[in-house]
C-alpha cells in the first residue's frame, strides 16, 4: 500500500522557507540540548543537525538575552528557526521580533488567555508561525479537574480549546502538537485531534527516555501515526549525549515507512544455518558506503544464494553470501557472480552505473 496517498489533507503553515502541511513532505525537526546556552555554542549545534538533514531547529528561550541574538544566529545558520518559549510571553514577542521563523508555546502555561492573544498578535504582524502545544504538564486545571487525569480526551479538549481563541483572533499560521510520555495514549490523543480539526500535526512522544528504548517509544509512537496518514513534521525527543542523534532516528522512522526519499534504505537478512556470508560487517560496509547515495534506493544484503534473492526481491539491488562467490542480484534475478573479496568494489560499480 502506497501509505503517502493516504496523508491527511491539512492546511499549509510557512515556516521561514518551509512549508508544513498540505501535501508537502514530512519534515525532521530538532532541539538544540542544554550544552547549546550561547550563540555560539548554538549555531555550532544547529550547524551540526543540518549536516545530518534536519529540516528545522528549535532553540530554547528562557531569558531576552538569547531572543536578542536570534538575529545573529539565523545571519549563520541556513534552515528555519523555532523559539521555545515557557511562561513568559515577553519572551514570545521578543523573539517575534527578533525574526524568529516560529514560535512555539503551550498557551496553558503562559498564564491567561489575554497574554497569549498578545503572542498571537505579534505573530500576526510579523506572519510568524507557532506551534500550539499542549502536554500533561501543561493542562488547564478545569479539564484535568473534569478528566480526572491528564488523557488523550483531556489534552485534545485543550487544543481544541486553544484553537477556539486562535480563529477568534484570526490567527491561522498554526501547528498542533498533543503530548504524552506514553505511546498509548499519544497516539489515540492524535488520531482524536486528526478528526477535529485541518491545522498540520507536529508528532513526537514527549520525554520518550534514553536510546535504544526511547528511539523505538518514538518510532512506534511516531511510526504508527504516519502510517494512519497522521503527521506534517517530527520530533524525536531522546535524553541522549549526542543531540544529532535525534535526527538520525528521525530519518531512520521515515525511512522504514516509506516516507524519506533522500538516501537508500539498507535491508539485511536476520542470518539463519545457511548464512554463506558475514552479513553484518558486510551490511556496515555497504551503509558506509552508499551514504553519499541522496536516492530513495532499496539495498539488500543477504546471507546465501538459495533464499537471499528471492527474500529481497522488493530490493532495487541486493548482495547474496555464496561460498567465496558472491552473487549480486537485481529485483530479485542474480546478475553476476563475484569472488568475495572483489564483492562490494563490484557492487558499488553497478548501482553507480545505475544513478
Ligand atoms: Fe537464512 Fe538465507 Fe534467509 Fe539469510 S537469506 S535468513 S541466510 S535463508
Amino acid at each position: 500500500m502506497d501509505f503517502t496517498s493516504r496523508r491527511r489533507k491539512t492546511r499549509q503553515v510557512k515556516v521561514g522557507s518551509l512549508t508544513l502541511g498540505g501535501g508537502a513532505p514530512i519534515t525532521i525537526q530538532a532541539m538544540c540540548s542544554k550544552e547549546a546556552k550561547t550563540p555560539k555554542a548554538i549555531i555550532s549545534q544547529i550547524l551540526q543537525f543540518e549536516k545530518e538533514g534536519c529540516d528545522l531547529v528549535r532553540i530554547a528561550v528562557p531569558n531576552l538575552e538569547i531572543a536578542r541574538a536570534i538575529p545573529e544566529i539565523k545571519k549563520k545558520i541556513h534552515i528555519p528557526l523555532v523559539a521555545d518559549i515557557h511562561f513568559d510571553f515577553r519572551l514570545a514577542i521578543e523573539a517575534i521580533n527578533n525574526g524568529a521563523d516560529k514560535i512555539r508555546i503551550n498557551p496553558g502555561n503562559i498564564g491567561n488567555v489575554e497574554r497569549v492573544e498578545q503572542i498571537l498578535a505579534a505573530a500576526r504582524k510579523y506572519k510568524t508561525a507557532l506551534r500550539l502545544g499542549v502536554n500533561s504538564g501543561s493542562l488547564e486545571t478545569d479539564l484535568l479537574e473534569k478528566f480526572g487525569r491528564p488523557s488523550s480526551e483531556a489534552l485534545v479538549a485543550s487544543a481544541l480549546r486553544w484553537v477556539k481563541i486562535f480563529e477568534k483572533n484570526k490567527f491561522k499560521n498554526f501547528v498542533i502538537s498533543i503530548k504524552s510520555s506514553g505511546v498509548r495514549e499519544t497516539v489515540e490523543a492524535y488520531e482524536m485531534i486528526a478528526k477535529k480539526c485541518n491545522y498540520p500535526l507536529h508528532l513526537g512522544v514527549t520525554e520518550a527516555g534514553i536510546p535504544p528504548y526511547g528511539s523505538l517509544k518514538s518510532a512506534i509512537g511516531i511510526g504508527a501515526l504516519l502510517l494512519l496518514g497522521i503527521g506534517d513534521t517530527i520530533r524525536v525527543s531522546l535524553s541522549s549525549d549526542d543531540p544529532v542523534e535525534q535526527v538520525r532516528v528521525a530519518h531512520q522512522i521515515l525511512k522504514s515507512v516509506g516516507l524519506y526519499n533522500k538516501e537508500p534504505e539498507i535491508i539485511a537478512c536476520p542470518s539463519c544455518g545457511r548464512t554463506e556470508i558475514d552479513v553484518i560487517a558486510l551490511a556496515k560496509e555497504i551503509e558506509k558506503r552508499v551514504a553519499k547515495i541522496k536516492k530513495p534506493l532499496k539495498i539488500a544484503v543477504m546471507g546465501c544464494t538459495v533464499n537471499g534473492p528471492g527474500e529481497a526481491r522488493e530490493a532495487d539491488f541486493g548482495i547474496a553470501g555464496g561460498r567465496g562467490q558472491g552473487a549480486i542480484f537485481k529485483k530479485g534475478k542474480i546478475i553476476k557472480w563475484i569472488p568475495e573479496a572483489e564483492l562490494v568494489d563490484e557492487f558499488m560499480k553497478i548501482i553507480e552505473e545505475s544513478l
